[in-house]
């Protein structure tokens, strides 16, 4: 079976060691008067890795988030953040984070440095420390000829690296990002990834993030908790969750002459699991290991001189892997790697 773990609920958790952690989250509970957003999670984050939280809006990420940064109080359970309880010690602990919140709260009136320095200033960052970090978080997220630029002149994908950056002059351990993505186009979303990803390589953080797209977490992060009501539905790396999911690989195959007998013979191939019928010559073949279906499916076509005239194959998604543990879509896009196959000769299309 795979490295994937199921939520360990309040009743079945073994309390977790903090030491080896950056983050340990311990059977944590956050109730809003009578309503349990948080129900009882528990997760470690380990040194040096991005660790995604991934579910739907109202899933409880942020709630988590604002709990393990300090900005709300524990119901129940605790979280250990670089080794401190964010109860008990919460200065620690905010010394040794930096947070990106989700809304870009940088002054739009201040240029770019004078945000990084008022940030600098309130973290406490030593006077003959500050110019060096300035310049340091400006060079990592790429915004060091922008330094004397007004904020409100930057591009929703600039101003979201000097978040990131701001959230860096203090030289954080871990850093904590609540949807560092959502509202970027998708050439300024792939940067921040890169960035991001460059950050963790030079700067040796630990990163915790939320998301609800499947495409970041499945791109950046090194692990996946996957978040829903409020509770923790499965952990793993994105190979790891997505090996989880039994027979969900899917094979498209159009047949350019259509026979009774496909349907028997593509059940005959090895690791397919269900054989459904779409239109005439078309079908959908469900399988344990899509490579190796697509493989003999082709020989198959070739053994018996028929042509195919598509052929694709969908990969397990993030998606599936969502659908598998909560029987609902996260969203529908999916994955989908088309192989168009040219025509033999001799064989008409
Ligand atoms: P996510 O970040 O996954 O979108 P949230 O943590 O923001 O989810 O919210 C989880 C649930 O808690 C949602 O049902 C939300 O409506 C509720 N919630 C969040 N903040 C509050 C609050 N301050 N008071 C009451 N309910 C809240």
């Amino acid at each position: 079976m795979s490295a994937v773990r199921k939520a360990r609920t309040q009743e079945g958790g073994a309390p977790a060691t903090a030491a080896p952690f950056a983050i340990a989250v311990e059977n944590i509970v956050k109730r809003y008067g009578a309503f349990e957003a948080v129900k009882g999670i528990t997760f470690e984050v380990k040194d040096g890795e991005i660790f995604g939280l991934l579910g739907p809006n109202g899933a409880g990420k942020s709630t988590l988030i604002r709990m393990m940064t300090t900005l709300m109080p524990v119901t129940a359970g605790r979280a250990l953040v670089a080794g401190h309880d964010v109860t008990k010690e919460p200065n620690a602990v905010r010394n040794m984070i930096g947070v990106i919140p989700q809304a870009l709260t940088s002054d739009q009136d201040l240029t770019v440095y004078e945000n990084l320095l008022i940030y600098a200033k309130l973290y406490s960052v030593p006077k003959e420390k500050r110019e060096k970090n300035i310049a340091a978080v400006l060079e990592a997220v790429d915004l060091t000829k922008w330094r004397g630029a007004q904020t409100k002149t930057l591009s929703g994908g600039m101003r979201r690296r000097l978040e990131i950056a701001r959230g860096l002059v203090h030289d954080p351990r871990i850093f904590f990002l609540d949807e560092p993505t959502t509202g970027l186009d998708p050439v300024s979303r792939i940067a921040v990834w890169e960035m991001l990803n460059n950050l963790k390589k030079t700067r040796n953080l630990t990163m915790l993030l939320t998301t609800h797209y499947m495409e970041e977490a499945d791109r950046l992060c090194d692990r996946i908790a996957i978040v829903d009501h409020g509770t923790l539905v499965a952990l793993g790396t994105p190979v790891e969750l997505k090996q989880s999911v039994p027979g969900s690989n899917v094979v498209e195959v159009q047949f350019a002459r259509e026979s009774d007998d496909w349907k028997a013979r593509l059940e005959a191939l090895t690791d397919v699991t269900e054989v459904q019928s779409q239109s005439a010559g078309v079908y959908r073949v469900l399988t344990s290991n899509g490579s190796q279906t697509t493989t003999q499916l082709v020989e198959m076509a070739s053994r018996l001189g028929e042509q195919l005239s598509s052929l694709s194959v969908q990969n397990t998604s993030l998606d599936d892997v969502f659908v598998h543990y909560t029987g609902r879509q996260l969203r529908d896009e999916q994955v989908k790697a088309v192989f168009q196959m040219p025509p033999r000769p001799g064989v008409n299309a």
